[in-house]
């Protein structure tokens, strides 16, 4: 049952008598760096072409080596794009030829981009799960979000990875996200997944596996949007008004591991944008330093911005978490 809420994540958690426990880790997610071809508006890792960051083979290499020590079964891999990584490919292999399901999340534009041509069959040959954003089915939404262009560029992209198969096997899956173009939450991901279906197959003949519909993370980019407009204390309230104490079991920081480009962890993505490292002291922890044996002991930091990964039917990176 939704009810209002005023004050801290934490007090929303304690009133409904909730509180975060991590799992054993599922998924080790790499951010390898802010570098990509595109400057989406809602971009909560504030990328871009002109951004420099991205991770070093030798931090690639520390991070294989705790992999060795630490099986994970899934390594998602973010950016940025993180086809731009320039050891992309080198790791991908590495992690496919151990068994380990990779995942790319994906812009789609980037696999048409000059020295990207190959992309799309690399990834096909090495079954990595392709998770695209794709915020629209209709032009004029992604466009205002991502750019001039960049509608008929993932339609293309699209079209290809169909080709390829993805989409269509089971054993290459396609994934498509939605995240609202605004300070609104999104519909429901259900009812979403049929229009995309139906529209994108009747107009383009695209298919997909499923949608997963994210709401937008009042950090970074995001977070500079709404203030530009005054709205960002509107839109908090808004998350915190929709708290969802049934979304709380899946979120993401429970069994993920999320590492950034320099090597340090973090309990997701946003986490990480707001800098909320993990580590004693201030100092911050390597994922090289990580001691399984004690990870559920380390508690989960929390900040205002958690109240959108359970507002309405709550969000994660694999989408919804109660519909
Ligand atoms: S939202 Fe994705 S595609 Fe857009 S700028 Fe950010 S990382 Fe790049
Ligand atoms: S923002 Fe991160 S730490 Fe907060 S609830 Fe969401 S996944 Fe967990």
């Amino acid at each position: 049952m939704i009810q209002p809420l005023r004050g801290s994540f934490e007090e929303a958690l304690t009133r409904n008598h909730l509180w975060l426990e991590r799992e054993t880790p599922r998924v080790l997610q790499l951010n390898v760096g802010k570098m990509c071809n595109l400057s989406c508006v809602h971009c909560h890792v504030g990328a871009g072409p002109t951004r420099t960051e991205i991770m070093t083979r030798d931090t690639m290499t520390s991070i294989q080596e705790w992999v060795v020590e630490n099986p994970v079964p899934v390594v998602d891999l973010t950016g940025g794009a993180p086809e731009m990584f320039p050891h992309f490919q080198e790791l991908v292999s590495w992690l496919t030829h151990r068994g380990i399901h990779v995942m790319d999340r994906c812009n789609l534009t980037i696999l048409l981009q000059p020295g990207f041509e190959e992309m799309a069959e690399f990834l096909k040959e090495h079954h990595v799960e392709i998770v695209a954003s794709m915020p629209c089915y209709s032009p004029e939404n992604v466009n205002a979000q991502r750019g001039n262009g960049v509608f008929d560029e993932s339609i293309e992209a699209l079209q290809l990875l169909n080709r390829l198969g993805y989409g269509i096997e089971d054993d290459l899956p396609l994934q498509l996200v939605y995240n609202p173009n605004g300070d609104f939450l999104p519909p429901s991901q259900q009812m979403l997944e049929q229009a995309y279906k139906r529209e994108l197959k009747a107009h383009f003949g695209i298919q997909f596996h499923h949608l997963y519909a994210l709401t937008n993370l009042p950090v970074s980019r995001f977070a500079t949007y709404l203030k530009r407009r005054e709205k960002y204390e509107e839109y908090l309230q808004l998350l915190k008004d929709n708290f969802n104490p049934g979304s709380v079991a899946g979120l993401m920081c429970r069994d993920t591991i999320s590492v950034d480009w320099e090597g340090r962890v973090f309990d997701c993505d946003f986490n990480q944008q707001m800098d909320m490292h993990l580590g004693d002291g201030g100092t911050p922890l390597a994922l090289w330093e990580v001691d399984l044996r004690r990870w559920k002991q380390t508690p989960i930091r929390t900040a205002p911005h958690c109240f959108g990964c359970t507002a309405g039917q709550g969000s994660s990176c694999g989408g919804a978490l109660e519909e």
